[in-house]
C-alpha cells in the first residue's frame, strides 16, 4: 500500500523532509498524528531506514498500540524491532535493558501513584509531620516532589536550597521519601525520566549506543513535554540524530504537571537545522464545530494565531442545553445519547467529557436508569483493586523480596494471625540492622528475645509461604500458573470465596487471570524474536509487572467496545469521537474555580484550551451544557453560563433549556426542557419511569423529604438495610444524622 496515499501538500512535505529536524505545528485534527506514523512508515519502506532506528513517542499506551496496527497495516513495519511507546515505558525499558550500569540494577519494581502516595504517608508518620495540614497530605507532599523531579532537582539539591520552614519540612521528607524508594529498589514514575537522564548523561558509552541506534526519533503531542522529557530526547539525538516532532500549543492541558509550552516555542532555537511545517486543513470536524473552536481558543492572548478550516459540510449547528440542575442536565445528555441510538448511531461513537472526575457520577446513574452500557475513565482504576494489588505484591515480593511496601501489603492478608505489634517489632529490627523485612523474617528463628514462639512460628510459616513461591516462579515461566499458585497456597482465593461480596471479587481475580494468560501467550509469541539487544526481561514475571505498573485504565480495552465514554477533558487528548458531549460549561466548573479566582492570567488561559480540547473532539455533532445549580457538598450552587460559551458568536448556537439564572423559577413550572434545536430529533424516548421510593434504594445525592425538617439531600451514607444511616442535609437545620428505615424519609424522585 502507498503510504503517502491522500495526504494533502504540507503532509506530504512534513512526512518526507530531508531536513535533519521537522516541527510540526498545527491544530487539532490536522492529522498531526497520522503525519507521525506516515513518517515511520515512509522511513522504512521508501527512504531505507530500518525499524530499529525508530523511536516513536506517543501520549498514551494505547496510541503506541495503534501505532503498531496502523504501521503493521500501511507498510507491513514488524514493529518488534522499533521502539514505541509513552516517555515512561521507552525509559523504564532503557532502565531494565542497561540494568548493570544503574543503581538499582535489573530487576526494580515501579510505584504508581498509589504505591508513592503510601510510601510518603509512613514517611510523614516517621518524621511526625502534622497530616493535618493540608500542606502536608500525601497527595500535596507528592506534587511538590514530582514537580522537582520533572525539573530534574534531586532530593539533596531541593533539601540543600530550602529556606522557610515548610520548605525544611519537605526537603526532609523527599530525601527519607527517596532513600525508602532506594531501600525498597523502587522507583516512581518520575523517577522513571529522571533516572534516564541521568544515566544517559553520566554514561558516555550507554549515550552512545542509544545516540547511534535512534538515527530518527519521532514525538507526538510536544506542547506537553516537561523539563525531564525534553531532555531525554535532546540528549537521544544528540549532533547526529533526526528529530520529527508534532505539537499544538492551543492543547498545551499539562502545565500543572510541569509542561513547558516553551519546549514547542523554542523549537527552532534547540534544533537549528529545522524546517517548521504548518498544516491547516482538519479533516476530523464540521466547519459549525470548527467555527466554534477557533471563535474560542482566539480569545487567548499568549498563543500564535491560527485559523483551521475544514473543508467538510457545515454540519448541524453546534448545540447549547442549559439545565435547571446538575441532574437535569445528566437527564437530558444520556437522554440525547439514547435518542442518537436509536437513531442508528453507536454507543461507542458518543462520548461524554467532563472537567473533574467527580461530575461522572450522575451520568453514570443516568445511564443505568437507560440501561445504557458505559464505561467510566480515569475513575478508580482496575488495576487499583484492593484484589489485584494485593496479588501483585505477592508476584512483586517474588520477584524482589527487598519492597518492604509489598510485604508490608500482605504479612497478614489473608489473616495468619501475625498482629500489628509484631510487624512493627519485625520492621524496627529490620531498619536497625539496615536491612529488608524479608531478610529479617529468615532470621526470626534465631531470635527469641524479640519474638515469643508463637510469633516465630508464624513467621516462619510466612518466610516458606514466599520460599515455596519463589522456587515454584524459578521453575516455571508461566505468569498466570504463579497466579494461580499465590492464590492457593496463600489461601487467598478462599478468603475471596468466603467473603459476601465474592461474586463481584472473584470476577476481578479472573480478570487479572486472564490478563496474565494473553501476556504468557504474547511473551511466547514475542520472545524468540527479540533480538538480543533489547531483550529487557530476564523473566515473564518481570515483564507482566512492568506491564502493569505501567497500564492506564484508557489502555484496558479498545474504545470499540458498545459503551458510551465517559472522562475527562485530560484524557480525551488525542481522541475523535462522531459525537461529544462537553457537560458542566459553568463558571467555576470549566473555567475551573481555581481559575476563576486566580490572579495569574496563565490560569484561565489553560482553562480555554481545556476547552478547545474538547470541542475539537467532536467529529460530527457537539453539544455543550450547563446547570444554572448544581448541588456542591449538600449545597446548590449557583453557577453562571462558562464565559467559553458567551464568547462564541450566539448566532452559532442552537439553543434549548432555561435561557439565563433568572429564569430558574420561571421554568420550574416547565419542568424537563426539550431539546428544540436541530440537533436532536424531538425526544421520543418515553422518560425512565421513576423508581418506587423503596426504603431499600438511598445513595448520597438522592433528594429526600422529612415530615419535620422539610426537603433535604443525602450527603453521606453508612451501612445497608436496616442498620443505613444517612447523613441529610437540610437547608434551614444543617446536616442530621437518621436512620433511613424508621426515619419519616422519603426519597423525592425527580
Ligand atoms: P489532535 O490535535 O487532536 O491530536 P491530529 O492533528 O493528531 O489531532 P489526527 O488524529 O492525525 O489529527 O487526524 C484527525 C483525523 O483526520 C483522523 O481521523 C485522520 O485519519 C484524518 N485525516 C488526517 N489527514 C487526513 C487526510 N489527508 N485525508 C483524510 N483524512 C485525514
Ligand atoms: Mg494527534
Amino acid at each position: 500500500m502507498d503510504v503517502l496515499a491522500g495526504l494533502n501538500q504540507q503532509q506530504l512535505q512534513a512526512v518526507t523532509a530531508e531536513d535533519k529536524h521537522v516541527l510540526v505545528v498545527a491544530g487539532a485534527g490536522s492529522g498531526k498524528t497520522k503525519v507521525l506514523v506516515s513518517r515511520a512508515a515512509w522511513l522504512i519502506n521508501q527512504a531505507g531506514v530500518a525499524p530499529r532506528e525508530i523511536m516513536a513517542v506517543t501520549f498514551t499506551n494505547k496510541a503506541a498500540r495503534e501505532m503498531m496496527d496502523r504501521l503493521n497495516l500501511l507498510a507491513g513495519v514488524d514493529c518488534r524491532y522499533m521502539w514505541i511507546g509513552t516517555f515512561h515505558a521507552l525509559c523504564a525499558r532503557l532502565l531494565r535493558i542497561e540494568g548493570d550500569q544503574f543503581r538499582l540494577g535489573k530487576t526494580f519494581v515501579i510505584y504508581d501513584d498509589g504505591d508513592s502516595k503510601a510510601l510518603i504517608k509512613k514517611c510523614l508518620q516517621e518524621l511526625g509531620v502534622d497530616t493535618d495540614d493540608k500542606r502536608f497530605s500525601p497527595a500535596a507532599v507528592l506534587g511538590v516532589i514530582s514537580d522537582a523531579k520533572n525539573k530534574l532537582i534531586t532530593a539533596e539539591e531541593y533539601a540543600a536550597s530550602a529556606e522557610s520552614q515548610y520548605e525544611r519540612t519537605m526537603g526532609r521528607l523527599f530525601l527519607l521519601y527517596q532513600q525508602r524508594l532506594t531501600q525498597n529498589q523502587a522507583v516512581d514514575f518520575d523517577d522513571l525520566l529522571g533516572e534516564t537522564v541521568s544515566l544517559l548523561r553520566q554514561n558516555q558509552q550507554i549515550r552512545n549506543k542509544y545516540r547511534l541506534r535512534f538515527r530518527h526519533i519521532l514525538v507526538d503531542e510536544y506542547q506537553d513535554t516537561n523539563h525531564s522529557q525534553y531532555q531525554f530526547i535532546k540528549l537521544l539525538v544528540g549532533d547526529e540524530g533526526h528529530l520529527l516532532a508534532v505539537g499544538d500549543p492551543d492543547q498545551s492541558i499539562y502545565r500543572w504537571r510541569g509542561a513547558d509550552i516553551g519546549n514547542i516555542l523554542d523549537f527552532a532555537a534547540d534544533y537549528p537545522d529545522c524546517r517548521e511545517i504548518k498544516l491547516t486543513q482538519n479533516y476530523r470536524s464540521t466547519q459549525n464545530i470548527l467555527s466554534v473552536a477557533n471563535k474560542v481558543i482566539a480569545n487567548n492572548k499568549n498563543r500564535f494565531p491560527k485559523d483551521l478550516f475544514s473543508q467538510g459540510e457545515a454540519g448541524e449547528k453546534v448545540f447549547f442545553h442549559h439545565a435547571e440542575t446538575d441532574r437535569d442536565e445528566a437527564h437530558f445528555v444520556i437522554g440525547a445519547i439514547a435518542d442518537l441510538q436509536r437513531q442508528g448511531v453507536a454507543l461507542a461513537d458518543c462520548a461524554v467529557l467532563y472537567r473533574t472526575h467527580g461530575q461522572s457520577r450522575l451520568f453514570e446513574e443516568e445511564c443505568a436508569k437507560y440501561n445504557l452500557p458505559y464505561r467510566v475513565f480515569g475513575g478508580m482504576k482496575f488495576y487499583e483493586r484492593k484484589e489485584i494489588k494485593d496479588t501483585l505484591a505477592y508476584l512483586r515480593l517474588i520477584e524482589n523480596p527487598a519492597d518492604n511496601e509489598a510485604l508490608q501489603r500482605i504479612y497478614n492478608e489473608p489473616r495468619r494471625g501475625i498482629g500489628k505489634a509484631t510487624w512493627e517489632k519485625v520492621n524496627q529490627l529490620a531498619a536497625s540492622r539496615q536491612i529488608s523485612a524479608y531478610r529479617l523474617l529468615t532470621e526470626a528463628a534465631d531470635l527469641p528475645e524479640q519474638f515469643n514462639a508463637a510469633a516465630r512460628n508464624k513467621l516462619a510459616s510466612l518466610m516458606s509461604l514466599l520460599d515455596s513461591l519463589r522456587g515454584f516462579a524459578r521453575e516455571n515461566s508461566s505468569v498466570a500458573q504463579l497466579i494461580k499458585e499465590v492464590w492457593q497456597r496463600s489461601g487467598y482465593y478462599r478468603m475471596v470465596q468466603e467473603d459476601k461480596d465474592a461474586v463481584e471479587r472473584l470476577d476481578i481475580l479472573e480478570q487479572l487471570y486472564d490478563t496474565a494468560s494473553d501476556f504468557d501467550q504474547e511473551y511466547q509469541e514475542t520472545l524468540p524474536f527479540l533480538p538480543m539487544e533489547d531483550m529487557e526481561f530476564a523473566t515473564p514475571l518481570q515483564g507482566f509487572l512492568s506491564r502493569l505498573a505501567l497500564a492506564t485504565d484508557l489502555d484496558e480495552q479498545g474504545m470499540d467496545g458498545g459503551y458510551v465514554a465517559l472522562m475527562t477533558l485530560h484524557a480525551a487528548k488525542g481522541l475523535e469521537f462522531p459525537a461529544v458531549f462537553l457537560v458542566g460549561m459553568e463558571e467555576g466548573v470549566l473555567p475551573h474555580k481555581r481559575a476563576v479566582y486566580s490572579v495569574e492570567e496563565g490560569d484561565m488561559e489553560e482553562e480555554r484550551r481545556l476547552c478547545y480540547v474538547g470541542m475539537t473532539r467532536a467529529r460530527r455533532r457537539l453539544c455543550l451544557s450547563a446547570a444554572a445549580r448544581r448541588l456542591y457538598w449538600g449545597n446548590y450552587e449557583y453557577n453562571g453560563i462558562s464565559r467559553f460559551v458567551k464568547e462564541i458568536p450566539q448566532e452559532l448556537l442552537a439553543k434549548s433549556g432555561i435561557a439565563d439564572r433568572r429564569s430558574v423559577i420561571e421554568s420550574r413550572a416547565a419542568h424537563r426542557p426539550q431539546p428544540t434545536g436541530n440537533l436532536f430529533a424531538p425526544r421520543t424516548t418515553p422518560m425512565p419511569a421513576a423508581k418506587p421510593a423503596e426504603k431499600a434504594a438511598i445513595t448520597v445525592g438522592d433528594k429526600v423529604k422529612h415530615n419535620k425538617f422539610g426537603e433535604g439531600v443525602v450527603v453521606a451514607a453508612s451501612g445497608s438495610g436496616d442498620d443505613c444511616q444517612l447523613s441529610v442535609a437540610f437547608p434551614n437545620m444543617g446536616i442530621k444524622k437518621l436512620m433511613w428505615k424508621y426515619a419519616p424519609l422519603t426519597k423525592l424522585t425527580d
